[in-house]
């Protein structure tokens, strides 16, 4: 599970600066998506190979900056409490405050490793200013500046020193079941969806959870696939069926993506396409996950209900295009074959393995086909093509002056691999190595 890091502090010591900071290598990859609007109190972010997730607390916060531990939004003190870091951000041009300390109490009540950091501290580190920071009881202050990428990485290696670096993950997972989220909104179905699976296929056994940072995971099996479902949605074992008694947390959803191969992303077919629904798919998108989208409660809806859920995912949900859409009713059990077939399509697909000899003639077909415009002076040399990942595939492509193939060029050639391999499903992801 990625470890979770909440930046707390009162409004304006910098804390949207720092959140985009730290997530935005990650933004990078999704920037020009259609319908894409970001989540701005969740992201994902790394350092070298370790993975995190980061909330901002700033957009819960109310407006006034009046008593902020006591009016501190719920919302707030939820991430803290979801959190495995809290960051308490504080602002050396406006010194310490009362609402630092305010904070400060609060945090060291919450039982939580904190790291206190002063920002705006840009050519500061040894300003006798940061001295007065000890004040507050949370051990040494780490000067950052936010704003101009100073003391970043000594911030994060402090935050993650208790998180060891992810294992790498072996390529190949023939007998491995397939890790499955099923994730959405409250009320969306999820449970109910869980409860039909396990009602209906073969149950073999269950975890309870160990540590709160163990996500319970239920073991699967259907036509002879072992699958893992991973819950997003609180489920305790309550006598035959599982229960959701925990409020819904998109800390859980976040981590559930991350950690699976597939997600069923439910919609609810009487709301349609809501934000948090979009934000969701958001994550699931930057996940590179494979995805396949389930409208849930296709029983209850009429045709023009239906056409109105049609174009509002055409709308909203358009930059998960490569996923495949399903209707089903949780609760009336229909549809539910095809939901499985279409899982493990998308899980094959985002598994494929792509030879690089495949992937080279593919491209040299394509660039016949269509060569890459010319850049200023040069044209773009597409020579060979390897595969570098899975779950997301990532196709490499090497040659010269790569940094000129255009975003509808890129765009031209994944349509020429999907079309190839046939995948359905997953995300397909393109890089270019230039050679020097
Ligand atoms: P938040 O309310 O805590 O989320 O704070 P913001 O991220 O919105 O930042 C508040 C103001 O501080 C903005 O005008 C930022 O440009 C500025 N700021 C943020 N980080 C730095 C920094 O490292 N140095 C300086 N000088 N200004 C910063
Ligand atoms: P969760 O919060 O996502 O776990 O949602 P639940 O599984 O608790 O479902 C919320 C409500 O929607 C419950 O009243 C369910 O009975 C209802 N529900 C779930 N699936 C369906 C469905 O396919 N059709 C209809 N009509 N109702 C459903």
């Amino acid at each position: 599970m990625k470890p979770v890091i909440a930046l707390v502090g009162r409004p304006n010591v910098g804390k949207s600066t720092l959140f985009n900071r730290l997530t935005k290598s990650r933004d990078a990859i999704v920037a020009d998506y259609a319908g894409l609007t970001r989540d701005r109190h969740y992201g994902d972010g790394r350092l070298g190979t370790r993975e995190f997730i980061v909330i901002d607390t700033g957009g819960f916060e109310p407006d006034s900056s009046t008593g902020i531990v006591k009016e501190m939004a719920k919302q707030t003190k939820q991430a803290v409490a979801e959190a495995d870091i809290v960051v308490f951000v504080t602002d050396v041009r406006s010194g310490l405050s009362a609402q630092d300390a305010d904070i400060a109490r609060f945090l060291r009540q919450a039982n939580k490793r904190v790291i206190l950091t002063v920002n705006k501290a840009e050519g500061m580190v040894d300003s006798p200013l940061l001295g007065e920071f000890w004040e507050l009881g949370l051990g040494n202050p780490h000067p950052i500046s936010s704003a101009h990428g100073q003391g970043i990485r000594s911030l994060l290696e402090a935050a993650l020193e208790d998180f060891p670096e992810d294992e790498e993950e072996e390529i190949s997972a023939e007998d491995k079941p397939i890790r499955l989220a099923v994730a959405g909104r409250p009320n969306v179905g999820k449970s109910t969806l869980i409860n039909t699976w396990l009602g209906e296929e073969r149950l073999i056994a269950f975890d309870m959870p160990g540590t709160t940072r163990d996500a319970i995971t239920v073991p699967l099996e259907r036509n002879g696939q072992k699958f893992e479902l991973i819950d997003t949605a609180g489920l305790r074992r309550k006598g035959k069926v599982f229960e959701a008694i925990e409020k819904f947390s998109v800390v859980k959803t976040l981590q559930a993506v991350a950690d699976a191969n597939v997600v069923v992303l439910l919609v609810d077919a009487t709301i349609g396409v809501s934000d948090q629904d979009a934000h969701i798919a958001g994550y699931v998108l930057d996940s590179g996950r494979a995805v396949v989208i389930a409208i849930n409660k296709w029983d209850v809806i009429d045709s023009y209900q239906r056409q109105m859920l049609e174009r509002s995912i055409e709308q909203r949900l358009a930059f998960l295009k490569f996923a495949p859409v399903l209707h089903i009713s949780a609760l009336k059990r229909q549809g539910l074959g095809p939901l499985w077939d279409a899982i493990a399509a998308a899980h094959a697909s985002a598994t494929c393995k792509m030879p690089t000899p495949v992937l080279t003639r593919l491209l040299h077909e394509a660039v016949e086909h269509q060569a890459p415009k010319r850049g200023g002076t040069s044209r773009p040399k597409l020579r060979y093509a390897h595969q570098g990942g899975m779950n997301p595939p990532i196709i490499i492509i090497h040659g010269n002056a790569l940094e000129h193939v255009t975003e509808v060029y890129k765009r031209y050639l994944e349509a020429r691999f999907r079309e190839h391999f046939r995948l359905v499903g997953t995300p397909l992801r393109i890089e270019f190595k230039s050679a020097r």
